[in-house]
């Protein structure tokens, strides 16, 4: 089977019926980009660039993400690279920025609400990627947005850093702005955010746990940890037709993305770019090529009308497994 894989890895991903979607990985380094190259990756979905950040004493310099930034999108030679800002907090702690320890560390100050309050820190990371944008084809997105306002400020900084940087001669490309969908909010009013960002990437393993109200950490409470839940398609439905509504497009950088069972349904769904750990680009660019997207469509609307998440994984198997 690896071998019948490999065969893939300069073909683009597209169903039986001749539906393209487009397969990229995950990455948190730029030495991940080896992979992806060799697993035939149509991009990076997602950069994680917390790693830039983390197992050191201070913040990285604006030189030193410049450098890592431009050395991705230059591997990825003109593919697509959509870069997440600082996602940190949560289960991603940065001990040198000293902050108080809180109660709910996955509903508290992370992410997005750090960096619109610790603006340097914020403003640093987006030169670096604005001057890095002329080396390739550059996406920008926020984590855990949960309100149009936070997006709006998040991108007005960027423009003012933008401004910046063309006044003192630096050429700065055109980037797609985008957010990941990882907080049930912003699943619901996708077709306001749809109005104003250029792409959405769904963050399953939050939107899953937020959605469930099941700590992605604990294992006691796995149970509830349900991607092929009816609650959790319905989100991602309506996350996609929002996006396509105002022409836009929708990816999904969870786990979810790559899994085998769920992403006949994904695809039913009219889901754009899945992306996924390196190593299972080629396993999902097979499965696709051997599914009818009418086909899936179909199972998609059923999975949806189910009631519990045992019913889905039945429904699916018995389409899938031959
Ligand atoms: C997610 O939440 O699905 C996601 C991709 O982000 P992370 O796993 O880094 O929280
Ligand atoms: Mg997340």
């Amino acid at each position: 089977q690896k071998a019948e894989w490999a065969k893939l890895v300069h073909e683009k991903t597209h169903s039986a019926d001749g539906h393209h979607v487009e397969l990229a990985a995950n990455i948190g380094t730029p030495k991940d980009l080896e992979g992806v190259i060799n697993n035939g990756g149509e991009g990076v979905g997602l950069y994680r660039t917390e790693f830039l950040y983390m197992g050191r004493d201070q913040l990285p310099t604006e030189e030193e993400q410049f450098e890592s930034y431009k050395a991705v999108l230059e591997g990825m030679n003109g593919k697509p690279v959509v870069v997440r800002t600082l996602d940190i907090g949560g289960d991603k702690e940065l001990p040198y920025l000293n902050l108080p320890k809180e109660m709910n560390p996955f509903l508290g100050f992370r992410a997005i609400r750090l960096c619109l309050e610790e603006q340097d820190m914020f403003r640093t990371q987006l030169r670096a990627l604005l001057r890095a944008s002329s080396y390739g084809n550059l996406k920008i997105m926020f984590p855990m947005i949960a309100t149009l306002d936070e997006f709006r400020q998040g991108k007005a900084i960027l423009e003012e850093e933008k401004q910046k940087l063309i006044s003192e001669g630096i050429t700065v490309t055109d980037i797609e702005i985008g957010i990941m969908v990882e907080i049930p909010s912003t699943a619901v009013l996708a077709d306001q955010f749809a109005k104003e960002v250029d792409f959405f990437s769904i963050g399953t393993n939050d939107l899953i746990q937020y959605t469930m109200a099941a700590d992605r950490m604990n294992e006691r409470v796995s149970y509830l940890y349900q991607p092929y839940n009816p609650a959790i398609l319905r989100l991602v439905k309506m996350v996609i037709d929002a996006a396509h509504k105002e022409g836009k497009w929708a990816g999904m950088c969870g786990e979810m993305a790559g899994d085998e069972l769920a992403i006949p349904l994904l695809l039913g769904l009219g889901l754009d770019e899945f992306s996924m750990s390196a190593t299972s680009i080629l396993k999902a660019r097979s499965l696709i090529r051997d599914l009818n997207k009418s086909d899936m469509e179909q199972l998609a609307n059923k999975a949806l009308q189910m009631s519990n998440m045992e019913e889905v994984v039945t429904l699916v198997k018995s389409v899938t497994t031959k």
